[in-house]
């Protein structure tokens, strides 16, 4: 579903990512963890373009990515990013902020978007805020609708910055049973998150990265029992 072949982005003199290479299969859900400044944040908004790389390639399904000919807005489409500060229209109803795409860029009719809309906001649970605005809802509430709102254009995979960091931690539960239920549809997952116990749960991978290298590759029993290098050792010895 995606690779990533020697990736490496630099702000002026900064190098972020210095040469990832890595590859995630269709159905897999991949964390990232690693230090904060470390480019997980970097790395993810390569995967969808929101950081043009300055070097290396990456393939979303056929289509490479990096090639200068491509359609940025097209890559978009296919790939569904969840953030930290939910980034939702503000001045759009619940209902609307998931509408919206969907009928603009894949020209659904408004009644089918609706339709659609209604469905997903069912299913995190959010079927009775369809007419409220964002600033009446809570945190957790707000990333359940900004999820509902990325999976509204069918993307072929979902990424998600730290989703639940800006939450208070009575609502972290309720964001991550959502990304579980996710995970069971078998979409393509890649996850920044600094909740381990998540991480070890639900992802099939664990990409540690810290100073912009992808240090270690390796299923949550591995990494999390044997990490092999120091940096993982010393990372995990604060976190957990
Ligand atoms: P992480 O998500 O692991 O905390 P980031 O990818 O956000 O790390 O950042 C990695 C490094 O790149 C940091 O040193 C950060 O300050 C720097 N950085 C990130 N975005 C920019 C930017 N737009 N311009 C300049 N430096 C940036
Ligand atoms: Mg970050």
């Amino acid at each position: 579903m995606i690779k990533v072949d020697n990736l490496h982005k630099s702000y002026g003199k900064l190098d972020v990512l210095k040469g990832i290479n890595t590859s995630i299969k269709e159905g897999e859900v991949v964390a990232v963890i690693g230090p904060s400044g470390s480019g997980k944040s970097t790395f993810l908004r390569c995967l969808n373009l929101l950081e043009q790389p300055t070097e290396g390639q990456i393939w979303i399904k056929e289509s490479n990515i990096t090639d200068n000919k491509t359609n940025i807005m097209k890559v978009r489409e296919h790939v569904g990013m969840v953030f930290q500060h939910f980034h939702l229209f503000p001045h759009k109803t619940v209902l609307d902020n998931l509408t919206y795409a969907p009928m603009k860029v894949k020209g659904l009719s408004k009644q089918e978007a609706q339709k659609q809309g209604r469905e997903l906001l069912k299913k995190v649970g959010l079927a009775d805020k369809e007419k409220q605005y964002p600033n009446k809802l809570s945190g957790g509430q707000k990333q359940r609708v900004a999820i509902a709102r990325a999976l509204a254009m069918n993307p072929d995979v979902m990424l998600f910055d730290e989703p639940t960091s800006a939450l208070d931690p009575e609502m972290v539960k309720e964001v991550l049973a959502v990304m579980k239920d996710l995970v069971h549809t078998g979409m393509t997952m890649v996850i920044v998150t600094h909740e381990m116990g998540f991480a070890r749960e639900v992802a099939d991978r664990i990409l540690f990265l810290d100073g912009g290298n992808l240090v270690e590759d390796a299923p949550p029993s591995e990494f999390f029992s044997s990490p092999k290098s120091k940096r993982a050792q010393d990372f995990l010895e604060k976190v957990l």
